[in-house]
């Protein structure tokens, strides 16, 4: 059994020779005695995999290491990890953040025959949140539309994005946030993949749409920059670890002539 082990939001890793890998349970019990409950949170490379939080902890042996999870990527190629990760990271957050009850203030207990958590005192069942947020790659003949939003690192531009609304459609919240954030009109709009994000919660669904009409006009809120793009120049765009970057490669192949 290998146990993640999270504090403070980050996830502790042994570090042998460059290679980044999740301890053992035993190992880790050694280092972060009484850590008392745990989520499952499935398996990795055929081995079952808990998942314990503890923000009290910070002395930890030389050869382990606290890294974000969004960092897991540029640490490690290891795919299987990222997503293990991911997926403990938001289990935790919805953990911590229903320990009472949000209808009568009780505390709650796991419920024992799926992951949820009861309420004793009302019989409230809270299951683990996901927020849908929807992702959209807007194309004009053989361009694509990028975005710079003010939360970017450095010059990076990606796909217009945002969380879908009670009693919103999903193809209705892609109109909506393309309208807000740079003022064109898309249409043909079509479901094109889905991607877990779970920072804390969210469930990523791509969708291809086609320019119909009008100027781009950025918000100036969230959005700063935004421009039609060419596949054989492109501005820096998001890590193919994210449903953005593997949405813009995939653009960047079927209409780059190199
Ligand atoms: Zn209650």
């Amino acid at each position: 059994m290998m146990k993640l082990f999270f504090s403070k939001g980050k996830l502790l890793l042994q570090k042998i020779e460059n290679e980044y890998r999740i301890p053992k349970a035993n190992e880790l019990d050694s280092i972060v005695p009484g850590t008392e409950h745990s989520e499952s949170v499935g398996t990795y490379k055929g081995e079952e995999c808990l998942c314990i939080q503890d923000d009290t902890v910070s002395d930890i042996p030389s050869d382990y290491e606290f890294v974000d999870v969004r960092s897991i990527p540029s640490l490690t190629d290891d795919t299987e990890l990222f997503i293990l990760a991911g997926t403990a990271n938001h289990i935790l957050h919805w953990s911590h953040s229903n320990r009472y009850c949000g209808c009568c203030g009780h505390k709650t207990i796991d419920k024992e025959d799926e992951r949820a958590k009861l309420c004793p005192s009302c019989n409230t069942v809270i299951y683990p949140r996901i927020s849908p947020a929807i992702i959209t790659a807007i194309f004009r003949g053989d361009e694509i539309l990028l975005a710079h939003n003010r939360n970017f690192k450095g010059k990076m531009h990606s796909l217009i994005a945002g969380f879908v609304e009670p009693g919103e459609t999903l193809e209705a919240c892609v109109a909506r946030e393309i309208r807000e954030e740079i003022g064109i009109k898309v249409n043909n709009i079509r479901y094109f993949n889905s991607q877990p994000w779970p920072f804390p919660d969210s469930l990523m669904i791509a969708f291809l749409a086609d320019y119909e009409s009008g100027e781009i006009t950025v918000d100036g809120n969230e959005i700063t920059e935004a421009a039609w793009f060419h596949a054989d120049n492109l501005p820096e765009i998001p890590s193919s670890f994210s449903i953005a970057g593997k949405i813009i490669r995939w653009y960047q192949e079927q209409y780059s002539s190199h």
